[in-house]
């Protein structure tokens, strides 16, 4: 696994947010189907904000560029998803250290995971971005080998696994029985951000 320096710390902000630019169209077309659609347009707006200033956010210390990404992700992204967003990045960059050991970043995935649980009302189960982010942390935390490949699949599975579940927060719970058949928006989107850093950090 590579260490942080300033061209992986580019890489990696490049990379999500192209990620998640370039997948806004199946964001939103999840998200029509269990909410209002918005999700695409939304996660885009904050990732192109957060790409206005990319030169910025490389060279910056990690945990001050992770704070600025979340003040962005809040301020454009709107939704529900933005606070949530905001509040993930955010906590990851109080957390975390400017050179950080996976167990760091396990153990600063989990703060911010219960920082979106707080701040969501939310627990795991009820079909949102913490059905992705939970295992994922939990897949972290057990280290070993071949850990991104394990982190990139346990994302995928993890937000295929949120299709047959019933949406208890958020837009998607109005729908009741009908959320089931239909992945979380939210879900998919964690599951780009996971995949992407896992693409760059694993090579
Ligand atoms: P909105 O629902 O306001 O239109 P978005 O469409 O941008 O916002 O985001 C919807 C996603 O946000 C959902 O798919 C879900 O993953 C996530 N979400 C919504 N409410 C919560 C919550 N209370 N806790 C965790 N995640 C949530
Ligand atoms: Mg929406």
């Amino acid at each position: 696994m590579r260490t942080m320096d300033q061209n992986l710390q580019r890489e990696l902000i490049m990379a999500v947010a192209t990620s998640v630019i370039a997948h806004a169209e199946e964001l939103t077309s999840l998200d029509q189907a269990i909410g209002d659609g918005d999700h695409g347009i939304n996660m885009k707006r904050g990732f192109e904000a957060v790409l206005t200033d990319i030169d910025g956010l490389a060279t910056r210390p990690l945990p001050d560029a992770l704070h600025a990404i979340g003040m962005a992700l809040l301020m454009k992204i709107g939704g529900a998803s933005g606070p949530l967003y905001g509040t993930l990045f955010m906590t990851l960059g109080k957390e975390l250290p400017a050179s950080p050991s996976t167990e760091e970043v396990a153990r600063a995935l989990a703060a911010a995971i219960a920082a979106i649980k707080a701040r969501g009302k939310s627990e795991t189960g009820e079909k949102t971005m913490l059905d992705v982010l939970a295992p994922v942390q939990a897949e972290l935390a057990g280290g070993g080998a071949e850990l991104t490949a394990r982190l990139r699949r346990r994302a995928f599975d993890a937000a295929a696994a949120t299709t047959p579940m019933k949406a208890m927060r958020g837009r998607a719970s109005f729908l009741g029985e009908r959320s089931i058949g239909h992945m979380d928006p939210g879900a998919r989107s964690s599951c780009l951000i996971v995949a992407a850093v896992c693409d760059v950090i694993g090579g």
